[in-house]
């Protein structure tokens, strides 16, 4: 196991413990589209434990034998107040700060599992399924609402969003996570990915900058 902390700009380690990922599935109208699935009346929810949590600055490490796995960069909230059935004030003052994680896919596996309507965990819950860049505090991050992020893959532009694109914002989606999930401190919420998902190989190189704040290049082992 890679071991994994919260970590701040400066790379120094936050104090908050490790919990656990809530991820928001279909939440970008254009990756719907690439899909083809539907649009979701509320928040489509899933979980990966803490062991899914590896750094992003270290290799990403790919299943092997599992069929291709997709990149899924998204808009990663780290929470530092528990958060339960929260008004909108609290899950504002809830926030430590913004990351970018990606939501590792295996699609085959997803696409098997969707079929027989089982859980999605097989194919997004592994171990290392969820590589987590550092966090910028609250404070510098100016609006929720305009948070632009890209992936490059060997230098080529695949993945570019910006958090004006979701369907249900960041902060609805941390009043609507509270309702289910009571978010803890340390817990991660994931935001969904724009469009541009495909499979990674190894030896590809990634490139992730969440605009104006940083700029994290890895490679795929
Ligand atoms: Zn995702």
């Amino acid at each position: 196991m890679l071991k994994y902390k919260h970590i701040d700009s400066d790379g120094k380690n936050i104090d908050l413990p490790v919990g656990k990922v809530v991820c928001v599935g279909r939440n970008y109208l254009q990756h719907i589209n690439e899909l083809d699935n539907e649009v979701p009346i509320e928040p489509l929810l899933f979980c990966k434990p803490s062991t899914a949590l590896s750094p992003l600055n270290k290799p990403v490490v790919l299943p092997v034998n599992l069929g291709p796995c997709h990149n899924e960069l998204e808009v990663a909230i780290l929470i530092k107040n528990t958060l339960c059935q929260a008004s909108i004030q609290e899950v504002e003052e809830a926030i430590w700060g913004v990351g970018l994680g990606l939501d590792l896919t295996l699609r085959d596996v997803q696409n098997t599992l969707k079929k027989l309507g089982h859980p999605w965990e097989r194919a997004k819950a592994f171990d290392h399924s969820c590589p987590m860049s550092q966090f910028v505090i609250r404070d510098k991050v100016e609006k929720l609402s305009n948070i632009e992020f890209s992936l490059c893959v060997n230098n080529e532009i695949r993945q570019q969003g910006n958090s004006q694109d979701m369907l249900f914002s960041i902060v609805k989606l941390l009043v609507a996570i509270s309702n289910t999930f009571t978010l803890l401190p340390g817990d991660i919420v994931m935001t969904g990915t724009p469009k541009g998902v495909a499979a990674l190989f190894v030896n590809d190189q990634l490139t992730i900058q969440l605009n104006e704040h940083f700029s994290v290049t890895t490679r795929v082992v």
